[in-house]
């Protein structure tokens, strides 16, 4: 596996690290949450940030699990992405943090913050692990990053190429051949 990732960009403890004060600042912004907190991540890529910040995070929580199939890789054809949401009304009056791996062209955010405005919690943030800001539209802000990232395409730590890699301990750039 490590022989398929051409360059490291973070390693398993500066994520660490860097997870742990993203939790620090999201606990002291939900200490007095009234309404209640709802983490809501976006799966799969998603699932090992959640694992670390859920577990370095003081609060009451539900989790609300959001899973997104857009096209798979070597589709080109663009598809309309289909999304399962928690039932309507869980999150109704509720503070929701959606929490993504990566924030690229920002289209599957807006797609699912939409759906989730539509159920009207009291408040939405969004975390995301990455973020790529040459490609991300200025007017989608999001609220915790951990990391800006160059514009190359990355694994690791949960983000994966056609389903592997996910299980890489740091965060990599592919190797260009190993992308067929
Ligand atoms: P967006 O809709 O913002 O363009 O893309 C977001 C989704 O595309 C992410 O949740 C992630 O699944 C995928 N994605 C975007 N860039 C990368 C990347 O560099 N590496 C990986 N593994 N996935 C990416
Ligand atoms: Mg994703």
């Amino acid at each position: 596996m490590e022989t398929d990732i051409a360059r490291i960009l973070f390693t398993q403890d500066q994520i660490r690290r860097r997870v742990r004060e993203l939790a620090r600042e999201i606990a002291a912004a939900y200490a007095n949450s009234g309404a209640g907190l709802t983490i809501m991540p976006i799966l799969s890529g998603s699932l090992i940030f959640l694992a670390d910040l859920i577990r370095e995070l003081p609060i009451k929580m539900k989790i609300g699990l959001v899973q997104i199939s857009t096209y798979p890789a070597r589709t080109t054809t663009p598809m309309p992405p289909r999304t399962l949401l928690p039932p309507v009304g869980d999150i109704r009056g509720r503070d929701v943090l959606v929490v993504d791996d990566i924030l690229d062209s920002g289209r599957t955010l807006r797609h699912v913050l939409g759906l989730i405005r539509a159920q009207q919690p009291a408040t939405i943030r969004t975390a995301v692990l990455l973020r790529k800001p040459v490609r991300v539209p200025a007017d989608l802000p999001v609220e915790y990053v951990g990391f800006d990232v160059e514009d190359s395409f990355v694994v690791g730590y949960g983000l994966d190429y056609d389903d592997y890699y996910r299980n890489f301990p740091h965060i990599g750039v592919l190797a260009p051949e190993r992308m067929t």
